[in-house]
């Protein structure tokens, strides 16, 4: 069987067995080959992301042009006090959630060090706009299925493919190089999100996509996620999502 099969039978397999299953999709080239993968399997599998303020322009226009394109129905879960309008305007379903949190951290941070939080403390912004919104979009969830691979970068090497941190998580294409998943977005005629192929100085390209000020374009011999907090402790490591317990 190829790694596609393979990893449509774990989809299969987890689909089965948990009911109250969903995909998490960044709307980065990994998420979009396993949402993709998730739908053949079952096409009406709920599809989530998580949003920040922070996500670049392109992001929110490329979900909704491939939310359209796919069918996808994507549930989008954001700390904010307004709908972004891009998606208010293309009608997609997002969830708020408070900002009080992230409002009193962000100004303590200014106060203190007349800078952003993502600058001072990444994981503390991470952990207010990613990994809280990622539980609330798990609670009614048994398992979920995401787009994590071993050669994307040092944090990821130890991951399997069943793993459990409150919740299942069912990682499909964990043993795909990133060559695998532009091969298969390029078969399936999935066009990528415009930043991917953007070249930057020096070759330089973006490889891995986060929030615009915590993403740079990398080399080719980097490592996929090197790309990610460039210049601060956690570059190249996670937000949380990940590596925390959701539930
Ligand atoms: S990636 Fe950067 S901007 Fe986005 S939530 Fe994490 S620290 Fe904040």
């Amino acid at each position: 069987m190829d790694k596609e099969e393979l990893s449509k039978e774990l989809i299969k397999t987890a689909v089965e067995r948990y009911p109250r299953i969903a995909v998490a999709c960044s709307f980065g080239k990994d998420s979009m080959a396993t949402v993709h993968l998730a739908r053949e399997v079952d096409p009406d599998i709920p599809v989530f992301s998580i949003m920040t303020p922070f996500k670049p322009r392109e992001t929110f226009e490329y979900l909704v042009k491939m939310n359209e394109k796919m069918g996808l129905n994507t549930t989008v879960y954001i700390v904010a006090k307004e709908v972004p309008p891009v998606l208010k305007e293309h009608g997609v379903k997002t969830v708020l959630l408070p900002t009080d949190e992230f409002e009193a951290a962000q100004s303590e941070v200014e106060r203190k060090y007349g800078k952003k939080i993502y600058e001072v403390d990444p994981d503390k912004c991470c952990e207010l706009l990613k990994v809280n919104p990622a539980r609330e979009a798990v609670k009614n969830l048994d398992a979920w299925i995401c787009g994590l691979r071993n050669t994307e970068g040092r944090t990821r090497t130890g991951v399997k493919e069943i793993e459990f941190r409150g919740l299942v998580k069912v990682n499909p294409i964990l043993n795909w190089t990133e060559q695998d998943v532009l091969r298969y977005l390029k078969r399936n005629g999935i066009e990528l999100h415009p930043w991917y192929t953007k070249i930057f100085p020096g070759g330089k390209r973006i490889r891995s996509l986060g929030c615009e000020p915590c993403t740079v374009p990398i080399y080719d011999w980097q490592q996929e996620r090197e790309g990610r907090w460039f210049g601060t402790s956690k570059c190249g490591g996670e937000c949380g999502i990940h590596t925390r317990n959701l539930k």
